[in-house]
């Protein structure tokens, strides 16, 4: 008889959406998962009552006064979860022997250090915070090949295309192996679908009055704040982009953008003898993550059965290049290579927040991000943790730069 090992999980970035649908996931499977660490940035209310159902060893919140606020409250409930914060909490609860599994949820680059410090130790690393590979690329992958991590997308195109992939590919280290370079696999081409977001049939002009309420309202993913604004102006895709390249060691001009307003296919592989693989399914975050998590094997997750009756008509489109500038920035800076991408990745961030708190307006995202692009100094290596995060810094400090010229 053999005895499966309950998989213990540090969950990063517990609180948000991807946390929550992998939450949901997993309390649907108590026998295979358990819930070693929970993680969150500052919603302590939020914390506190998932440390109630989940009773994790530990807790860990991103500053000293959340970690204290949690910490009392649990006290007074006598339990005994540790309370951790920052990110020498994160690095512990990563890093920790007894985690098998560590789903990298959080958003932005606060997740490239524990989303990295997993794949150096060699867990099976579920990834959704796609920013830490656009900022580390070559770094990320050669730490997890280097450290046999099991890297996972969970990024819902990137999983499905990891499911069309040939099984020969992927059995060891899932999309860790080198794709390209093995002989007979015969893949041609990534098909990479997008929805074309909220904003895929306004004009130019109607772009420029968008408010950050109607960009946050995807039509058919219900995500945070900051990913849904990158859906908005397509900059989602061309992370996503970049994202398939470093994952599947693909060529970019192997890789089309397809828009496909449905949502249904998630993405798809053609092959040399004709063949288009792709994998379709609701809209639903769980089915990606119940594959990453159970992977080679499946799960429930919760997700109602796609009728296909109900779809009745798929629609293809070629993306705008035009009209959403940020993924035509995302192709130059995947070109242009070396630390291109890192910049690329902190213009947008702080210019996203800077929309999303009404301070430049939809269309200053893509210009801001061109204008730190031009300033920064774009060295053609990047090699470690070191260099690329003060590449970050420094970028973020121009992109402030020009919405303070801005005003
Ligand atoms: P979200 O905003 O809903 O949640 C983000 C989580 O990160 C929260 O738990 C928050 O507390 C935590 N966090 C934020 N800033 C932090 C910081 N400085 N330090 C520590 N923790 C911090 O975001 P989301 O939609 O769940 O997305 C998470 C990641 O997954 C993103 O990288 C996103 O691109 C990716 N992703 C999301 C979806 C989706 O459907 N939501 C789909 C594909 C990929
Ligand atoms: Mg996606």
């Amino acid at each position: 008889m053999t005895v499966t090992k309950v998989m213990q999980i540090t969950l990063l970035g517990a609180t948000g959406s991807i946390g929550s649908s992998t939450l949901d996931v997993v309390s649907r499977h108590p026998d295979k998962y358990r819930i070693y660490a929970l993680t969150a940035n500052t919603n302590v209310d939020v914390m506190f009552s998932l440390c109630k159902q989940w009773q994790p060893r530990y807790v860990v919140m991103n500053d000293e006064a959340s970690a204290a606020d949690i910490n009392h409250r649990l006290q007074a409930v006598k339990s005994s979860i540790e309370v951790l914060f920052g990110e020498a909490g994160l690095l512990q609860v990563v890093r920790d022997e007894a985690v098998d599994c560590v789903v990298a949820a959080i958003v932005g680059a606060a997740g490239l250090v524990p989303s990295l410090a997993a794949a150096e130790a060699g867990k099976r690393v579920l990834l959704a915070n796609k920013e830490a590979l656009v900022m580390s690329g070559k770094l990320f992958m050669d730490t997890a090949r280097e450290n046999n991590a099991i890297l996972m997308p969970v990024d819902s195109e990137h999983n499905a295309i990891f499911q069309c992939m040939p099984d020969c590919l992927t059995q060891h280290h899932s999309s860790v192996k080198m794709v390209n370079q093995e002989a007979g696999a015969g893949i041609e081409r990534i098909l990479l679908t997008a929805s074309g977001g909220p904003f895929r049939t306004f004009s130019a002009e109607q772009l420029n009055d968008v408010t950050p309420e109607q960009a946050v309202n995807h039509p058919n993913w219900d995500m945070g704040k900051k990913i849904s604004v990158d859906s908005a102006t397509l900059m989602n895709k061309g992370l996503e982009l970049i994202e398939a390249y470093w994952l599947f060691d693909m060529e970019i001009s192997h890789i089309d953008v397809v828009v496909h307003p449905q949502s249904v296919i998630h993405s798809m592989v053609t092959y040399s003898d004709g063949s288009v693989l792709a994998q379709l399914g609701n809209p639903d975050m769980r089915t990606p993550i119940a594959h990453a998590l159970a992977w080679p094997e499946r799960i429930v997750s919760g997700v109602e059965p796609l009728n296909i009756f109900d779809v009745a008509k798929l629609d293809f489109e070629q993306p705008d290049l035009e009209r959403f500038p940020c993924l035509r920035l995302c192709y130059e800076a995947i070109k242009t290579g070396g630390s291109a991408t890192t910049v690329l990745n902190a213009a947008n961030e702080v210019a996203v927040e800077a929309f999303l708190d009404e301070k430049i307006k939809f269309n200053d995202i893509a210009v801001l991000i061109e204008q730190t692009l031009d300033k920064v100094n774009i060295t053609e290596s990047i090699g470690t943790l070191e260099e690329i995060l003060d590449v970050d810094v420094t970028a973020r400090a121009i992109t402030n730069e020009c919405i303070a010229a801005m005003q």
